[in-house]
Formats: structure tokens, sequence, C-alpha cells
């Protein structure tokens, strides 16, 4: 589903991803752990092209991130292009950047409807059994600011699931909520996980790695010091940053 080969992304000076290769095979849940600033969010970024990588390539379900292939020529995609592309993957957020003056199931719709031009009547429906598959039916005429950031979270998964998309990207989605709340978004991405759909999560909810992922990453300083199974990388680590790190966070 996604095949990223020494990816390279600098912000001025600072050499944020240096070399990152990883392949994703269709229906991996696949965690991302590691220290603040070792370049997680920059990848999920790159993935889906919220940044443009500077070296190295990116494919997202056989198709070259921010490209387009016509007989042996390659043509850089138009901003638009790349829109159309980013709409393959669905990203969950630390914050849940839901539209405060809009309805839980408004929220959900507005993607479906605005960028996709599908009729309201169909998202609708669809969008309410969205609702119901995060435990969220009764709420959806609630505003966010009615809803707690645990419910705000699961609406924002549904949100990003109502586009359809291929692969779902989440960026810590349990780091901003109270700890009593950061259950039941992990339960609803753990039964996500049970329907085959590509995850790739950028977690400290090393309980949640262990449980769920197929396979862990551990990055730091830009670079993929680790990858495999949770029960090597999160409890038999090789490497030595590796084990440092999980005993800071346990
Ligand atoms: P992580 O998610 O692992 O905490 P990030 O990917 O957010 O790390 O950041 C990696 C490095 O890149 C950090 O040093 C961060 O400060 C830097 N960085 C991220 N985004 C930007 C940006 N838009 N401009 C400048 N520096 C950035
Ligand atoms: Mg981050």
């Amino acid at each position: 589903m996604v095949v990223a080969v020494d990816v390279h992304k600098h912000f001025g000076p600072l050499h944020a991803l240096q070399g990152v290769s990883l392949e994703i095979p269709r229906g991996e849940v696949l965690c991302i752990i590691g220290p603040s600033g070792s370049g997680k969010s920059t990848f999920l970024r790159c993935i889906n092209q919220l940044e443009r990588i500077d070296a190295g390539a990116i494919w997202v379900d056989g198709e070259l991130a921010g490209f387009r292939r016509d007989g042996d020529a390659l043509y850089e995609l138009t901003d638009a292009e790349v829109a159309r592309q980013r709409l393959a993957s669905g990203m969950v957020f630390q914050r849940f950047n839901l539209f405060a003056h809009m309805t839980a199931l408004e929220n959900i719709i507005e993607g479906p409807v605005t960028v996709q031009k599908r009729a309201k009547k169909e998202a609708s429906a669809e969008a309410l059994a969205l609702l119901e598959r995060v435990g969220l039916a009764d709420k959806r005429n609630a505003y966010p600011s009615e809803l707690s950031g645990g419910q705000q979270q699961r609406i924002a998964i549904a949100r990003a699931l109502a586009m359809k998309p291929k692969l779902m990207l989440f960026d810590e989605p349990t780091s901003a909520l109270d700890p009593e709340l950061v259950g039941e978004v992990l339960a609803v991405m753990r039964h996500l996980a049970t329907t085959g759909m590509t995850m790739i999560v950028v977690t400290h909810e090393l309980g949640f790695a262990r449980e769920v992922a197929n396979r862990v990453v551990f990055m730091d300083r830009g670079r993929i010091v680790e990858v495999g199974p949770p029960r090597e990388v999160l409890v038999d680590p090789r490497e030595q940053r590796t084990r440092d790190f999980i005993a800071a966070v346990l």
C-alpha cells in the first residue's frame, strides 16, 4: 500500500528525514514510536503530501506521490492533482480539528459532499452508519463544543473514513486526551484494524502497539533505527536507543 524509498526532507538546515525506506503491505497496522522531534509526523505528512519530499520516492497504492506517468515520461502534478492524490489517505491528528460551527453529522458529510460531490442524502446515510461504528449515533446533531475530547476524536475518525480512504494515518491521536478518554478512541482504532484497513499509527501507547500492530518502527533523529514485530521491538529490542526510549516511556 505504501512504499517509501530513501526519503529525505529538510526544513532549512534541519535534516528531518535522513533516508527513510519502508514498505507497508495492504492491511498492515504499523505503529511508529520514537522521541519527540525524530521525524514521525514529518514522515506521515510526506506520505499524504502535506509536505513535499526533497529526495527519494513514495508510492501509495501504486501511484508515485506528486507525479503522473505518461508512457516513459514523468510529469509533476499540479496542486489540484496532488489534492486528489491526497484523498487516498485519511489523516487523524492529535488535535481533532472539527469544524466548530457544524454538527457531528455535518462534519462527516462535508468532505463527501463538497469535495467528492456526492449526494447529500446518500452521504448522510453513510455518515450515520459511521457514527454507529464509532458509537456516537446519538450525538449526530451535537456540536463539537458539546462533545468530550474522546468523542470529538471518534468523530474525526468517522470523518476521515467517510472519504473512503485506502489507508489511514494517525498522528498521536490520543496524546491530547485526558487519560480516561484514551481507551474509547483506541477501541475504535482497534476495531478499524480488524476490518483490514491499512493503518499507520504514530503513538506513545505501547500497549496498543503491542496488541494491535503487525509491526513497530522505532525512529530517532530522522532515521528508522529498528523495525519488526511488536514482541521484538517493544519487548526485546536489538538497539540500545530503542531500549532507552522504551524504558523512558514505560
Ligand atoms: P515528531 O513527530 O517525531 O515529534 P516532527 O516530524 O514533527 O517530529 O519533527 C521533526 C523535526 O523537524 C523537528 O526537529 C521539528 O522541529 C522539525 N520540523 C517539523 N516541521 C517543521 C516545519 N514545518 N518547519 C521547520 N521545522 C520543522
Ligand atoms: Mg509529531
